[in-house]
């Protein structure tokens, strides 16, 4: 992380890194679907302005993340899904993954259902020095997924949000986040209930397992404060602030709050 840059540019750098590391379910790690095709899903806000862009269900791309940059960039339109996403990638200068067999990992935790190794999307939140707030998410989706299969990750408002207020970025099944309208709805507490952040991302949490899911979400508003809280197993989380030093966490229960 490099201090005084861009939210934006902070969590797209963030995920990058985590997609090219093949330890998730995403980029290098990513789960292939039912016909041992993977398909990536990513998405990135602007908090600033709330300028977004998605990529679903795309083939063959190292970084997902950076293409759904390219697609908040270029300001057309917030989502694109399948080739039109590679084809767009590329014609952007995005790096292609030219043999799938030679490059994705299947990280060693696909298929065990329910646990923390399952849950391996990724994504980051950040407030910078300006007060602007950013979030970005990247997936492989939940394994054994079908082909065309979309989760929550890509979907602007479900699995990744970021506005004046709050920046959240979801994990977990995907199904619940969407159903839930999970990410926005951290905003919705906040703006108009006027609840602290965690409180606001514990009830979305609940609101996600009523609709039969479980997992986890980073959150930052614009005040400082961070929760990452998680009704899955266990999930891989860390933060760092100016008056906090980083933490990570994996299994604790307790939330990481500022
Ligand atoms: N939320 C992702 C999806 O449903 C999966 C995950 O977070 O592990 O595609």
């Amino acid at each position: 992380m490099i201090a005084g840059q861009p939210a934006l540019e902070i969590v797209a750098a963030i995920v990058a890194e985590m997609e090219v590391s093949g330890l998730y379910v995403a980029g290098k790690g990513a789960a292939p679907n039912t016909d041992g095709v993977v398909e990536l899903d990513a998405s990135i806000m602007d908090g600033k302005n709330q300028r977004a862009g998605a990529v679903a269900a795309m083939p063959n791309i190292v970084h997902p993340i950076h293409a759904a940059l390219h697609v908040l960039e270029d300001g057309r339109h917030v989502m694109l899904a399948g080739d039109g996403a590679r084809k767009f990638a590329l014609a952007n200068g995005a790096m292609s993954v030219d043999d799938p067999s030679a490059y994705y990992t299947e990280h060693a935790g696909h298929g065990s259902s329910g646990d923390v190794a399952s849950h391996g999307t990724v994504g980051a939140v950040a407030l910078d020095i300006n007060g602007n707030l950013a979030a970005a998410t990247s997936t492989g989706g939940t394994f054994n997924k079908r082909p065309g299969r979309v989760g929550d990750t890509p979907l602007i408002g479900a699995g990744t949000w970021a506005d004046g207020y709050v920046a959240v970025s979801c994990t977990g099944v995907g199904e619940a986040f969407i159903r839930s309208s999970a990410a926005h709805d951290v905003a919705a507490r906040v703006i108009y209930g006027n609840v602290p952040l965690g409180r606001a991302t514990r009830a979305v949490l609940d609101a996600v397992r009523a609709c039969d899911g479980n997992g986890g979400l980073i959150a930052v508003d614009r005040s400082g404060h961070i929760s990452m809280p998680f009704n899955s197993h266990g999930m891989k989380r860390a933060a760092v602030s100016n008056t906090m030093r980083a933490v990570v966490r994996v299994f604790e229960a307790e939330d990481i709050e500022d």
